[in-house]
Parts: structure tokens; C-alpha cells; sequence
């Protein structure tokens, strides 16, 4: 077994053992013939022509043999199941498209949905896309605020939403949303407001068949809204193009096949829930399970075996939390048809990657993509050998190398194995956003010739392997080494006790910059000097002096986004008494 920098040791793949056999048999020969061209030939266009993601989504397995399947498998809050097959949810789709041709709703104009995780929520999404209309999903959890914005940014001519959700966050917002011409219930009548509209009459009084018009797969598609990690969000533009990245990602990084029952945990409010929630099963035709409940390791655990998932597609900060419980509490459970596990959101430190060894008999594969990207781009796949805390590699049909920015607003591309650069794409995957909404010059400037720049700092390693550093933002600068916060934070959660780990660079006279860690314990462990202390020295041992935190504090809990990503910089505002910035996406809070 080879050694890695972190000393961990590489998970090694047989292809040959692994049932069924990986769509992504032969990495290095695949990615050297891929050209896009092939992952348009997996898709069918459409009849009228060009491409829309709908119709691959939907309709062509209506036509093509799979009727019947169960597209989407719902299970509600209180265990109800709702299912829609394939033809079902092509006539719930056709209706709503038509639903909104007869509200004069023009292709182009933009749909936006806020109800939670419902079948409505497929179906507004779906039939919105046969329209042409574009869609931005959003986390039902935002406040009045952060819809209002994310409104008004998008000029939402349509929004699909629930009575409840209406009277607590929309009803206020009206006169604000001149633009908003729409509003559609989803369930009970909203009483007291007339200038809503329900959605049962609308989908009762219109036809069941619709011919998406010919789509130019370079029409808008998507509208959606970055997490707000670093500062205020921004909205990327997708097209109906971004199918044929989104499709063959499925097919290669998560190993879609024909028979799977696929459950991506993400939320449709953010680009994961949208581009392997919605949009990747339905097109690789597999049942796509939807879980209406928010996180809960007992209620997750359940789903996994009660439903006989395959392919689950998770984040690290629910995966660091299931590890908190233990891994006796996983294997009270059986998970018999389990074959695959991948995560993204976050860096996933190297023990999360093994731990799923230990708790499912099979490890994580974390995966790296952006709300920008629109798809994977980089990732540990089911045929090569894992080295946890590794991104993995490019997937076929993108190349990504390691840059240095020069003063010209040109790029050198640093070839040499181990160092730190930022993460570049070259241009040309059809998933890439078409622009950021409102903020020409900003979308300009993630463009150096050929490459995207996308604002993480990586490495690559002898072997074509992906390190993540830290997002450029939050790199502290210590004494004249740049230190990137994962590697700490990985190091810390090392120790039995470390549940989570963040780091921050806190201004400093001498050092510039002092390595500061907040750190979160697992149960049955007491935040003293003595394990402060424990903690210090441990990550000395591993990381040495120049880079260990110099300063330790612990929480409770760490600020995350509602895509459960640590907001560092909400981390370093209260530290230094600085403005907190945006605050939109926030869920949980440290206080
Ligand atoms: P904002 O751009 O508004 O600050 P955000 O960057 O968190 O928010 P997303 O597009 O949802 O918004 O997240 C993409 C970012 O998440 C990546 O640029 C990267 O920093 C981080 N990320 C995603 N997956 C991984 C991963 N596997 N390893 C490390 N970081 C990851
Ligand atoms: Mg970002």
C-alpha cells in the first residue's frame, strides 16, 4: 500500500469485483477519447428540436420504453409515500406547462418556487422547463428578506409556493414584487387572499398533452443562487444544454445505472438538488427518491434501508454528524443494496472517507463541483482507488490544472506536483453558467483566456489526484506561509473528540495572521484548558508549529449556510467585532 502526505493509506478499487460493473470502466481511456459530442448522442433531442431538459428528463422515457417506472418515490414528513411514474409525471408536467401558457406566461420569464421538498415542487420545476419559462428554486427555510431579494434580482414573474408558506413569509411582499404577476398555492385554499391562485383548479382545467417547442440549448434554463459562503449571493445562469453535463456526470460520477434507487439528500434550493436532486436520476430513467424531512440520523438511516437505496448522494456536515453518533448506531441497520456514496459541499476529511468503510462497508467519494459549474467536475468514481481527503480527479471531458494569477489578468499554469495554485476549468463543458445575474463584470473577471477561475485553492498531486486547500477567501497568510484551512481542520479531526473543525486567520502583529480553530467536540467530551491544551498539541504533531492553531475556542455549534457549509468569515466577523455581511443563507448559529 502506498503512503500518502497525511499518512493515510490509498482505498483500493477492483473494478472487476465490483456488481454491477461501473459505467466508468477505464478512467484514463475514457477521459482520453471523451469529446462532448458523445454525451449529446446518450440524449435524445427533441422531436421539434434542439434540446430541453425536460423532455430528457421526462418525456423520452415515456416514449422509450419506461412508462411505468417510478420516476419520483416521495415519502412526506409523517412517512406518507406519494409515487409518480414516468408517464405520470410527463401528464402532470404537460398540465402545468400548460398551465402556464394560459396565464400568459412567456418562455423566458421567470419561475420561482418556494414549498419545500413536494411533488409539486418536481412538477412546477419540470413543467416550467417545458414551457421554456426559467426556474429558480429556493430554500423554503428563507426568511421574508432573502426571498424578496432573490425575487427582485430575478424578476420573478411566477411564484409557486404553500398557504403557509404564502401567509408567514409572501403575503408581505406583494407590493414590494411588482413584477411578481403569479402566485400559485400548492394546497388549501389561502383564505383571505384573493390574489393568489390555487393550484388544483389550475391543473384541473387544462389538457394533460404539450409539445415542448424546439429549445436552443443555449435558452436559459436555470436560475440559481450560489450559497453565500463568502458574501452576498450571487445568481448563475444556466441552459438546457447543461442536460448533457448533467446526464453524463450522473452516468460517471455518481454510476448511475437503469435499476437504481438514487437519493440525493440536498435541498432543490441549492444547484445539488436541482442538477442530481431533479434533474440527473430522471434523465439516467431511475427511481429518484425524495425525502421531505429534514436531517435526522435515525429517520435517515431508516430511509436508507427501508427503501433499499443504492446510490446515496450526501454532504460532509451530514455525514461528520451521523459519525458523532457512532458507528454502532449504523449497524443496528442493514443496507443490503447500498453500492455507492458520495458527498460534496465541503472539503470531506480523510476519516469521514474511511469511517464510511467502517459504518456502511464502503467508502464516501467526495466530489467537487460549484453552483457555477452546474455539474461534477471533479471526483473519486466508482473504479479508482480512493486517497481519502482527496477531491479526486477530473472527470472525463474537463480539464483542471493548478494557476497562478499574474498582474496582467493573465494565468501561468504551475505544473509541478504539490503546490498550491487556484483551481482552473478549462472552457467548454455545456454546464458551465452563462453569467451571473446582474454582475457582468464580475462574471468577466472569472475568465483568463481559457480558463475559469473558480476561486478555490488546490493542488495536484503526482498521480492527477485533486487536494483541496481552502476558497481563496479564507487562506490565512502566517508568518509568511499561506496556510489552508482544511488541512488544519482535517488534522484536528483526527483527534477522537473533534466532531467539526474551523479555522480562521485572526490578525496578528508579528505573525500577520494567527491560526485560530473553533472547534465542536462529540458527546462526552468537556471543552477545558486541559483538552484545549490536547488539542494544540495534537495538531502540532501532525501540521508542526508554523501552521497548528495558535488560538483554540470551542462552540457548540459552527455558523453553517443552509447547504451546511461553515461560513468562516461569519467565524472571523464576530472575532474581529466586524459587520456580520450577508446573512441570508445562514441556518444554524453558533450563539
Ligand atoms: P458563495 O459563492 O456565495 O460564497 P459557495 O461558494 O459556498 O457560496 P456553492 O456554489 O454552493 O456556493 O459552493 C461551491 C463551493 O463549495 C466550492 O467553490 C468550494 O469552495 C466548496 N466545495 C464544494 N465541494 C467541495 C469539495 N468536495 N471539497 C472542498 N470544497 C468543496
Ligand atoms: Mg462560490
Amino acid at each position: 500500500m502506498a503512503t500518502l502526505d497525511n499518512s493515510k493509506t490509498w482505498i483500493r478499487k477492483d473494478p472487476a469485483r465490483l456488481d454491477p460493473q461501473p459505467n466508468l470502466l477505464n478512467y484514463e481511456a475514457t477521459r482520453a477519447g471523451f469529446d462532448w459530442s458523445q454525451a449529446w448522442r446518450m440524449l435524445d433531442g427533441l422531436p421539434a428540436g434542439g434540446y430541453n431538459i425536460a423532455h430528457e428528463a421526462v418525456d423520452r422515457h415515456v416514449f422509450g420504453g419506461r412508462a411505468d417506472r417510478i420516476a419520483i418515490r416521495w415519502i412526506g414528513k409523517s412517512g406518507e409515500v406519494r409515487e409518480l411514474s414516468y408517464r405520470d409525471l410527463a401528464r402532470e408536467t404537460n398540465r402545468f406547462a400548460n398551465a402556464l401558457v394560459k396565464l400568459g406566461v412567456a418562455p423566458g420569464e421567470r419561475v420561482f418556487v418556494l414549498t419545500g421538498r413536494i411533488p409539486e415542487l418536481y412538477i412546477t420545476v419540470l413543467g416550467a422547463l417545458k414551457a421554456r419559462c426559467v426556474v429558480s428554486p429556493l430554500f423554503s427555510a428563507f426568511g421574508p428578506e432573502p426571498i424578496a431579494t432573490r425575487a427582485e434580482m430575478g424578476d420573478a414573474r411566477v411564484l409557486v409556493t404553500t398557504p403557509a408558506l404564502y401567509r408567514r413569509k409572501v403575503a408581505g411582499l406583494r407590493e414590494r414584487l411588482s413584477g411578481l404577476r403569479h402566485v400559485i398555492v400548492v394546497g388549501e385554499e389561502c383564505e383571505g387572499a384573493d390574489d393568489v391562485q390555487p393550484w388544483s383548479s389550475l391543473m384541473e382545467n387544462v389538457s394533460a398533452d404539450f409539445t415542448i417547442a424546439a429549445t436552443d440549448p443555449e435558452e436559459a434554463a436555470l436560475l440559481h443562487f450560489t450559497s453565500g459562503t463568502t458574501g452576498r449571493p450571487k445568481g448563475a445562469l444556466h441552459v438546457h444544454g447543461a442536460v448533457a453535463a448533467h446526464h453524463v456526470t450522473g452516468v460517471y460520477a455518481l454510476d448511475l445505472h437503469d435499476d437504481d434507487i438514487f437519493w440525493c439528500t440536498a435541498d432543490p434550493g441549492w444547484v445539488t438538488g436541482t442538477s442530481y436532486g431533479i434533474i440527473a436520476p430522471l434523465t439516467s430513467g431511475v427511481t429518484n427518491l425524495v425525502v421531505e424531512a429534514e436531517f435526522d440520523p435515525q429517520t435517515w438511516y431508516s430511509v436508507l434501508e427501508r427503501e433499499r437505496v443504492s446510490v446515496w448522494y450526501t454532504a460532509p456536515t451530514a455525514i461528520r454528524m451521523m459519525m458523532k453518533l457512532g458507528t454502532d448506531f449504523v449497524k443496528s441497520y442493514s443496507f443490503p443494496r447500498l453500492r455507492f456514496m458520495a458527498s460534496v459541499g465541503e472539503p470531506l476529511n480523510s476519516e469521514a472517507v474511511v469511517w464510511g468503510e467502517q459504518a456502511f462497508g464502503i467508502p464516501f467519494h467526495d466530489n467537487w463541483w460549484q453552483t457555477e459549474t452546474g455539474g461534477i467536475m471533479i471526483g473519486n468514481l466508482a473504479t479508482l482507488d480512493i486517497k481519502p481527503g482527496s477531491m479526486g480527479r477530473p472527470l472525463p471531458g474537463i480539464e483542471a490544472g493548478i494557476v497562478r494569477r499574474d498582474a496582467n489578468g493573465g494565468v501561468a499554469v504551475i505544473e509541478e506536483p504539490m503546490v498550491e495554485g487556484e483551481l482552473a476549468l478549462k472552457k467548454g463543458w455545456p454546464s458551465m453558467m452563462r453569467g451571473y445575474l446582474h454582475e457582468e463584470e464580475r462574471y468577466r473577471k472569472c475568465f483568463a483566456g481559457d480558463w475559469y477561475l473558480t476561486g478555490d485553492l488546490a493542488k495536484r498531486d503526482g498521480d492527477g489526484y485533486f487536494w483541496f486547500v481552502g476558497r481563496g477567501d479564507d487562506v490565512v497568510k502566517s508568518a509568511g506561509h499561506l496556510i489552508g484551512p482544511f488541512e488544519v481542520e482535517n488534522a484536528l479531526m483526527e483527534h477522537p473528540a473533534v466532531a467539526e473543525a474551523a479555522i480562521i486567520g485572526k490578525p496578528d502583529p508579528t505573525m500577520g495572521e494567527l491560526v485560530k480553530a473553533f472547534v465542536t467536540l462529540k458527546p462526552g467530551h468537556a471543552g477545558d484548558d486541559a483538552m484545549r491544551r490536547e488539542l494544540i498539541g495534537f495538531a502540532r504533531k501532525r501540521l508542526g508549529a508554523a501552521v497548528a492553531p495558535k488560538e483554540l475556542d470551542f462552540r457548540a455549534n459552527l455558523p453553517k449556510t443552509r447547504s451546511g457549509k461553515i461560513m468562516r468569515r461569519l467565524l472571523k466577523a464576530r472575532e474581529l467585532g466586524l459587520p456580520e455581511g450577508d446573512l441570508s443563507t445562514l441556518e444554524s448559529d453558533e450563539t
